[in-house]
């Protein structure tokens, strides 16, 4: 129970929160909107009387934070933040849509609709989760507003995630890798992704980012003055051209940083390119390109500019809307750095997106911008995509991080396609029609084949054929998630044909035999002929690929059915283990349960005692065992929800674990033998292998090696890196 005066202390925070909201607002509200935000406040208040968040906040706290980052984070106007007011009303409480439609119109509505969650079955081998993604991503083209408020609702739900549970936790925090940050990415939402970033590496790898964080907080002093120092022979100048600019230097985020450390293998005092200069000029819209080329001349008048690494986002901005010009230059310390140079104008959409750009937009350009083009060919493919809901998202998100190439039709309008488009992903994205009949095509003037990769500024003419028609192999030559699905279509029509075929042959053919036409028959089947299932079988007969006269054999043979595992998902994992154990608990106990429920350690990131682990039930193989920072984790944790299992290691000490470790060093006599020593004499650890390369004085070595823990792996690294010429030892998978 909450004490009375502590409600009292409660009501009066909520109050102050929705004054702070309304400030905040204030520049952009006209009239009547403040009374339509007060009504949006008051009918959440009531319907959210009494929740309580985990945290134990009173729940409307998190509606008026949505709310607040939609107006300061986004630059979102009125209908915006009466939606992020109401977005959970429906979903968590008794008001329905008719109810919101009737208090706030039609446009709120529409909105609310596309945020609250479907509920509902799903067939197997798909997920609620993706078809919600799915769901959320077809509401792009009614209003993206829907989206941009379900990333307000995303970023206060990872920045509040402190107070969830460990699964709940890791959940979230990899649907946010997987889906919302490649989403805030692509709407041109720079903040908004990094701060999603950053915030999964501190659930999914929390000692990583401590360590991060502390080091970038430390070196602060010494980058504000390598700017400093950067700026001063270049001041005088700057000054010259008597125009407003400012000077930052940004350092990388906490998850680019460590994915640099991670890819070229260094410590953080390695990685050299930790901040950019960010050089920001106060100019009118037409003098724009002239004064950010000017700076670009000043910086390397003096600097010497690296001639692979300029970059012109202002004539041709990304698709996204982003606009800049980056260059990376020598500093006198003798490190590169990179330089960006932009307007006042082009870093507020670098930084807010979508919105900044539309601020900007009313009346200055009238050209069809990247990004709307971009979110008219979003809309398109969602319109015609019907494939299953993981497989669109996975396709969706292949293309979100991808960079871009710029090329001509033959009357010299610029298309834009993701980086590594073919010949015949432009095909398909001019018309279907013409990328289904897609012979060839002619680049720069030159015959090319179909899977002719792009290059920017190709002037593409495609040639078709009425003959010609989709195979499978074009699905390899492809890129855009557009291209891909449409293959996929008419490769489903066309086997469709064949698999009707089949049908037809397998039922004369079973009615000869007097045996009836029926689903279990047909599974049997495809079991005999060793087919994953029984429409791949029917398809294989359509295409004559299984000899029908083969289906009498199967009868001869005829055995019972083959029983089916009797685990389809997590719910029948977790009652086994209550229900064994006779109390509440449905956490796998590692090292203890093995005799109620059968699980193997999965081989992509062989799990042991000491990591943070969890249980996936696989469609075929029972249930595997993965660390949460496996490769796969966050596209099985996304997705599957349903067949994850909470699982822990239970503390005694039976079983050794085989893990793996990189050494690398520098050569020397006896160091081989000084290693192998460590191993097995000093720490009494079994050593199932040691392979060791040697090349130009620098050795490299793999210890397979088995193991009792994670802290026995930290003691054994440390031990070994003390050893003369060592210089570094991590765990590899
Ligand atoms: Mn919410």
């Amino acid at each position: 129970m909450v004490a009375e005066e502590d409600l009292e202390s409660e009501k009066k925070e909520i109050i102050r929160r929705y004054r702070r909201l309304l400030r905040k607002a204030k520049p952009i509200l006209k009239d009547g909107d403040a009374k339509i935000i007060k009504k949006a406040f008051n009918t959440s208040m009531e319907a959210h009387s009494g929740m309580r968040r985990r945290s134990g906040e009173p729940y409307i706290f998190h509606p008026l934070e949505v709310a607040e980052i939609c107006i300061s984070e986004i630059g979102l106007g009125t209908t915006s933040i009466v939606a992020a007011l109401l977005h959970d009303v429906v979903e968590d409480t008794d008001y329905e849509i008719e109810d919101i439609e009737r208090l706030f119109g039609k446009r709120v509505a529409v909105i609310i609709d596309g945020l609250t969650k479907i509920s509902g079955v799903f067939d197997q081998g798909s997920s609620q989760q993706a078809e919600n993604f799915r769901k959320m991503l077809l509401t792009l083209s009614d209003d993206v507003r829907v989206i941009l408020i379900k990333l307000a609702d995303r970023l206060h739900n990872m920045r509040t995630l402190e107070s969830m549970p460990r699964h709940k936790q890791l959940k979230i925090a990899n649907e946010t890798i997987y889906l919302y940050a490649p989403l805030a990415h692509r709407l041109g939402l720079y903040a908004f992704k990094s701060e999603l970033e950053d915030l999964y590496l501190k659930y999914s790898e929390p000692e990583v980012f401590e360590d991060i964080a502390g080091k970038i907080n430390e070196t602060k002093d010494s980058r504000n003055k390598f700017i400093r120092n950067f700026i001063r022979p270049i001041k005088d100048k700057l000054n010259a051209l008597n125009i407003e600019y400012e000077i930052k230097g940004r350092p990388k985020s906490i998850h680019s940083i460590w994915n640099k450390m991670k890819k070229q293998s260094v410590p953080f005092e390695e990685v050299y390119d930790l901040f950019a200069i960010r050089i920001i000029l106060n100019v009118s819209f037409k003098d724009e390109k002239a004064f950010c080329w000017q700076v670009y001349s000043l910086v390397t008048d003096y600097y010497q500019p690296n001639p692979d690494r300029l970059r012109d986002w202002i004539s041709i901005p990304k698709a996204n809307g982003y606009e800049s010009l980056h260059t990376t230059v020598m500093s006198d310390t003798g490190k590169w750095v990179e330089v960006q140079v932009r307007t006042t104008r082009m870093d507020e959409i670098a930084e807010k997106g979508y919105a900044a750009h539309w601020k900007y937009k009313d009346g200055k350009t009238t050209d069809e911008t990247g990004l709307e083009m971009w979110i008219a060919k979003v809309r398109e493919i969602l319109e015609q995509n019907n494939a299953n809901a993981i497989e669109f998202v996975d396709d969706f998100r292949s293309n979100l991080y991808s960079d871009e190439v710029f090329v001509f039709t033959p009357k010299g309008d610029l298309k834009t396609l993701p980086q590594g488009a073919t010949a015949l992903d432009f095909a398909f994205d001019i018309h279907t029609e013409i990328g289904e009949h897609c012979l060839g095509a002619k680049v720069n003037q030159k015959l090319v084949p179909l899977n002719f990769e792009l290059k920017n500024g190709d002037q593409v003419e495609i040639l078709t054929s009425n003959k010609q028609k989709p195979n499978e192999s074009w699905l390899q030559y492809v890129v855009s998630s557009k291209a891909k699905s449409k293959i996929k279509d008419a490769l489903k029509e066309e086997r469709k044909v064949f698999i009707d075929e089949g049908r037809e042959i397998v039922k004369r053919k079973l009615k000869q035999l007097k045996i009836e036409y029926k689903q279990t028959v047909l599974e049997e089947i495809a079991n005999y002929f060793n087919v994953k299932s029984p429409v791949d079988m029917l398809y294989l007969v359509g295409t004559g690929k299984i000899d029908h006269s083969l289906i009498k054999s199967f009868v001869k043979n005829k055995k019972t059915v083959v029983e089916k595992p009797s685990v389809r998902g997590a719910k029948d994992v977790e009652e086994k283990l209550s229900r064994v154990r006779k109390t509440d608990s449905d956490l796998l106990l590692l090292g203890e349960d093995l005799d109620i429920i059968d699980y193997k350690f999965a081989k992509c990131c062989n799990p042991i005692p000491g990591d943070d682990v969890f249980g996936f039930v696989t469609v075929s193989d029972g249930i595997k065992i993965h660390r949460t920072t496996c490769p796969n984790a966050a596209e099985l944790l996304a997705n599957y929800g349903y067949r994850i299992i909470k699982a822990k290691w239970a503390s005694s000490r039976k079983h050794s674990f085989e893990a793996t470790l990189s050494i690398i060093g520098t050569d020397r006599m006896g160091l081989v033998s000084d290693v192998s020593n460590i191993i097995s004499e000093e720490l009494k650890v079994n050593m199932r292998s040691l392979s060791i390369n040697t090349e130009g004085g620098i050795f490299e070595g793999l210890i397979r090696l088995y193991v009792e823990d994670t802290s026995h792996i930290d003691t054994l690294t440390k031990k070994l890196e003390k050893v003369n010429g060592v210089v570094k030892v991590s765990r590899s998978n």
